[in-house]
């Protein structure tokens, strides 16, 4: 019997090495991996540049404190504060901790204006983490159930509905702050329109919220353009990283711009292992992987291409109900729960994911190439469309 606890409902294979796209497992099946360890391997397993800078670090240091100067760490700030157009970093280990950083930020920032209560908008199927405060601001009752009493100072809407923002900025004194993905990942992959994020930049703006963005797994080239908001001409006040951004080393980042960036002091936020040599040297190589080699253009062209070849293989099939997403970041949508279809891929040596029981999610390496995707299309398309024949829709 495993004596890891049961949080996961593991599938029945363990991969022994990667490269590129591509997985083995201990028997040696060769997978064409379109989840990429839910969006975390950007760059693809093993690739050489980050193999080689990650050997290099740990012969050298892995660990010292941020008791001390961390050059590492300095340069990852001015290398996401470069790309983003922000001001500020503070560095820590997931995705969660970057959005505790946030939401402690907005607490921060509403009892300086002299906001007793500080609240944070937050959106239905949202998610933020599982630590507390992410759980409770995470727009799941799944995630939620078990675990009450539940974080106060969170004010939910629905996503992409500009009124209701609106409504809650009228009527509600307390709020400080509204945290919002644009790409609702694990929510379904639902993409935000065009006019949303601008929306919330004016109410933001208007009300003195701090506009903070989820980017844990929009970030990083994932969508096509570095960070998601950068699709829409609108800046954040303060923004979450994490997933993709170590290449599969562990890493968050909580960036801020303007006022937001200046809040913390010593001794009002830490993190032990936050910004280690180790993992900054994973996310500058990274960086670099994704600058050098053109990822944002690659999420771009090959995502559209992905949704292109399943558009017109899965075009009419009874039970599908919309393929979408941006850059490398796809939902396919069907009538009726799929969870199925990851064994069956599985199987078939493709590794996808379903979300919000029956949106299948491909988040594969950015590196994959035209060629690997038309692959993974060819696979899947048929796999759909003979699960849709073969089971019955659910009765809604
Ligand atoms: C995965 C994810 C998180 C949580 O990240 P962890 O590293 O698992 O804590 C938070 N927000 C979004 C949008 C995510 O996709």
């Amino acid at each position: 019997m495993s004596h890891v606890m049961n949080t996961y409902g593991r599938l029945p294979v363990a991969f022994e090495r990667g490269e590129g796209v591509w997985l083995w497992d201990t028997q040696g099946k060769r997978y064409l991996d379109a989840l990429a360890g839910v969006a975390v391997n950007a760059v693809g397993h093993s690739h050489p540049k980050l193999v080689a800078a990650l050997r290099e670090q740990i012969g050298k240091l892995i660990h010292t404190s941020n008791i001390y100067q961390i050059a590492a760490q300095e340069k990852l700030a001015d290398r996401i504060v470069a790309a983003s157009g922000m001001d500020k970093v503070f560095f820590c280990n997931s995705g969660a901790e970057a959005n505790e950083a946030a939401i402690k930020l907005a607490r921060y920032y509403g009892h300086k204006k002299g906001v007793e209560n500080p609240a944070v908008v937050v959106l239905e199927k949202s998610f933020h983490g599982r630590t507390m405060a992410t759980l409770s601001a995470t727009g799941s009752r799944k995630v939620q159930a078990g675990f009450e009493p539940l974080m106060t100072g969170f004010v939910r809407v629905p996503f992409n509905d500009l009124e209701a923002v609106r409504r809650v900025a009228d009527s509600n004194r307390n709020v400080v702050a509204i945290l919002a993905e644009l790409v609702q990942g694990e929510g379904g992959v639902s993409v935000c329109g065009d006019g949303y994020l601008k929306g919330l930049r004016e109410i933001c703006d208007a009300h003195g919220w701090l506009l903070m963005l989820d980017e844990v797994q929009t970030g990083m080239a994932r969508t096509g353009k570095m960070f998601a908001f950068q699709h829409y001409g609108v800046i954040p006040d303060v923004m979450s990283l994490a997933k993709g951004l170590g290449g599969g080393v562990p890493i968050g980042a909580s960036v801020a711009r303007g006022e937001a960036a200046t809040l913390f002091q010593p001794g009002s936020h830490g993190s032990t292992f936050g910004g280690n040599p180790l993992a900054c040297t994973a996310a500058l190589a990274t960086l670099d992987i994704i600058e050098s080699e053109g990822l944002c253009k690659n999420a771009d062209e090959i995502g559209s291409r992905i949704r292109a070849n399943l558009q017109r293989a899965l075009a009419e099939t009874p039970g599908l109900r919309e393929i979408r997403g941006k850059g490398m970041m796809i939902g396919i949508e069907l009538d009726r729960p799929c969870g199925d279809l990851v064994k069956t891929a599985l199987e078939a040596g493709l590794l996808i994911n379903v979300t919000a029981d029956n949106v299948v999610r491909l988040v594969p390496p950015l590196v994959m190439s035209a060629s690997e995707a038309d692959q993974l299309t060819n696979e899947l398309a048929p796999m759909i469309r003979s699960f849709l024949m073969n089971t019955a829709p659910a009765t809604a």
